[in-house]
């Protein structure tokens, strides 16, 4: 096989829908692994980057996927963690400076050399822009490889790389577990998720959801209750209820009417992303001394116990599986909400 260029989906430009290109990926160095892309799923994220939600200065055309599963197709001669035929994964960064302290403290997303290098949209090593899982083929420096457990179907193990480490980094590091109070608002692909790891850690869990439309799914995933947000009373009736609040909406939200639904020194967390900027009134906050933080992703060593712990519990994502001419499709119904719960493409149809 020629390993230079391979199939794949990219943006070509801002807001363009995604078109079947190929791209160069790097012969495998000595501490490389070339995975086989079994399956990507799609993440809110991708869109915003596609679209150029983000500002300015992203780099096209971009092939996004950052929730990458697939097979060790061959490895570099130095690697020493994974082997030809292991099942792995990929998750939203491929590189980073390995020196700074944050990485040698695990939480290699927030390094502060060079700064993480993403799946996709960066630059890596080689000078070369880094291109997605929405393809055949990836090389991947092994020590940002994860092992996907073998009781962890790929299709479904695919968006626990970026939405299952997204939610469970907050929820590990605020503490959910036996005795607490979670709340998830938003239940799409990071929500469902974040659903099943908070109850699978014992905590009592509570969905914040825009309507009562996905309220027996939400039960059916471990919920023990479901709210509807569009119903004022639902801010009184849990006036001051929660220890922790992770929202994972995608969109501008009243932060204010959100924080007073937590605990005196409960903690909301920021794991959504959206494009502008969400004002914050200080009441809010000084108020039951509460508040307010931010979340990202996790680094290798927690994504690595998170795919650990979602094998012990048999927990993966809810899908629906596309073949890669449905992705601009996919892509329409999660901005419309139209998604049960994560698209995950089948790289075999690129
Ligand atoms: P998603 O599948 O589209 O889910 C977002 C959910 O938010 C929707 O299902 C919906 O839930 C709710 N929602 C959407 N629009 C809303 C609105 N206008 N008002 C209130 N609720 C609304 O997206 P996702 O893939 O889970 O990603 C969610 C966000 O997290 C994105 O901004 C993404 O970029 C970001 N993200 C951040 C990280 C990180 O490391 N921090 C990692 C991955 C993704 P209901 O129907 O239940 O209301
Ligand atoms: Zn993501
Ligand atoms: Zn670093």
């Amino acid at each position: 096989m020629n390993l230079s260029t391979v199939p794949a989906y990219a943006a070509p430009a801002p807001k363009a829908p995604l078109e079947r290109i190929t791209i160069p990926r790097r012969e495998p160095g000595e501490h490389d692994v070339l995975i086989e892309i079994k399956y990507a799923g799609i993440c809110h994220s991708d869109i915003h980057t596609a679209r150029a939600e983000w500002g300015e200065g992203g780099v096209f055309p971009v092939v996004p996927g950052h929730e990458i599963a697939g097979v060790v197709a061959a490895v570099g001669s130095g690697v020493t963690r994974h082997a030809v035929g292991d099942r792995v994964g990929v998750g939203c960064f491929v590189d980073s400076c390995r020196e700074c302290d944050n990485c040698r403290a695990g939480l290699e997303q927030y390094c502060t050399g060079s700064g993480m290098v993403g799946t996709y949209g960066a630059t890596g090593r080689d000078g070369e822009p880094t291109q997605g899982g929405y393809s055949t083929h990836i090389v991947v420096d092994e020590n940002y490889v994860l092992r996907i457990p073998d009781s962890i179907p790929l299709d479904v193990a695919a968006p626990l790389l970026c939405a299952g480490v997204t939610l469970y980094s907050p929820l590990a590091h605020w503490q959910a577990g036996p005795g607490k109070k979670v709340a998830i608002v938003g239940l799409g692909g990071l929500g469902h998720i974040g659903v099943k790891i908070a109850h699978a850690m014992g905590a009592e869990v509570t969905v914040l959801s825009q309507s009562l439309r996905k309220k027996d799914d939400g039960e059916r995933l471990g919920a023990d209750h479901f709210h509807a947000t569009s119903d004022p009373a639902t801010f009184q009736a849990l006036a001051g209820t929660f220890d922790l609040i992770v929202n994972t909406v995608s969109a501008e939200l009243d932060l204010g009417a959100y924080l007073s639904l937590l605990k005196a020194d409960g903690t909301m967390v920021q794991v959504g992303a959206p494009e502008r900027p969400l004002p914050v009134h200080a009441f809010a906050l000084i108020r039951g001394r509460r508040s307010l933080a931010g979340s990202m992703i996790g680094g290798i060593a927690e994504t690595q116990e998170m795919l650990d712990f979602c094998g012990e519990h048999g927990l993966g994502a809810d899908i629906e599986l596309i073949g890669a001419d449905r992705i601009n499709e996919a892509y329409e119904r999660v901005v419309a909400g139209d998604v049960r719960y994560r698209f995950v493409i089948d790289t075999a149809t690129i």
